[in-house]
């Protein structure tokens, strides 16, 4: 599995699982058949509701904890340092762990203001060894620029929206200035709609490759983390098949050009949904 280094030194594997609306009953099952397929890295949330299917399978799996790299996220009505602190604790109980790799601030929320106290409980956490790295999720780079200004700390993680029809080309490019990894978020766009594109069948086809692993693949060579979700067993093994080709610059430059500046989910500027 190729890895990223994150800009305290810890590595993060480029491709991991994702679990957003997974029932949590369900969770314990699609989590095994990843790790079974050979994924290490998992992508949870407390809003997720399924941090305990998450964290069963984690032990069903046998596998050494150091072999495995698993994110959660702080949600948006916990941005005070003590209930982040909380929170932390309540998801590190679900998922059944003493230590996490990624904890991240899970929306900025600029309309309440509280995303540089949220920060300061992931630093007190990160101090204490609780979490390998910490980073943030939807920081648009008004908001980066602020918590830089705010705190002198530069998050390991930015998780954003990010597919072929909203590639995010401006914050990418400020992520990379300030050592910053781009993890993308719906990374196959949702699956339906950008899947169904003849452009992508087409350099898929010329590769023995199905769109999605076209679109994993342009992600990849872009330098980005992808999580893409699937429940299908099928999917799950075809989302991970994706190191053994190459797409060549026309091809990364058609799909660059699918791009429609459309956001599949809400905008960060004033997302303020509390759950
Ligand atoms: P994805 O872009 O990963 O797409 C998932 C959808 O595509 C599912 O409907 C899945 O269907 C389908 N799919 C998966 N693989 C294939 C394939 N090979 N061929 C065809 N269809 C496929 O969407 P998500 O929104 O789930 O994003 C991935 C992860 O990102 C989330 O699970 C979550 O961990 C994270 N995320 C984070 C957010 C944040 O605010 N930080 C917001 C949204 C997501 P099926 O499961 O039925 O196989």
């Amino acid at each position: 599995m190729e890895v990223i280094t994150l800009n305290n030194g810890v590595e993060m594997p480029q491709l991991g699982f994702g679990v957003w609306q997974v029932p949590d009953g369900e969770a314990e099952k699609a989590v095994t058949t990843a790790l079974e397929t050979g994924y290490r890295s998992i992508d949870t949330a407390k809003l997720y509701y399924n941090e305990e299917g998450v964290g069963r399978a984690i032990r069903a799996s046998g596998l050494p904890r150091e072999e495995l790299f698993v994110t959660t996220k702080l949600w948006n009505d916990e941005h005070e340092y003590d209930k982040a602190l909380r929170a932390f604790d309540e998801s590190m109980e679900r998922l059944g762990l003493d230590v996490l790799d990624l904890y991240l601030i899970h929306w900025p929320v600029p309309s309440r203001g509280k995303y540089v106290d949220a920060w300061k409980a992931l630093e007190k956490l990160y101090a204490d060894g609780r979490v390998r790295a910490i980073g943030v999720s939807n920081f648009t780079i008004k908001t980066l620029q602020h918590l830089f200004e705010e705190t002198g700390v530069v998050p390991a993680v930015n998780q954003i929206e990010l597919h072929p029809q909203f590639p995010q080309k401006d914050l990418r490019d400020f992520h990379a200035e300030h050592g910053i990894a781009t993890e993308a978020w719906s990374p196959l766009g949702q699956g339906q709609g950008l899947l169904d594109l003849p452009e992508l069948a087409e350099i898929g086809a010329a590769h023995g490759k199905s769109p999605a692993q076209v679109v994993l693949r342009w992600h990849l060579q872009l330098g980005n983390v992808v999580i893409p979700k699937s429940v299908t067993p099928e999917r799950i093994a075809e989302n991970i098949d994706v190191f053994d080709f190459r797409l060549d610059d026309a091809e990364m430059a058609a799909i660059d050009a699918l791009d429609n500046g459309r956001r599949l989910g809400p905008d960060p500027a004033t997302f303020a949904w509390m759950g």
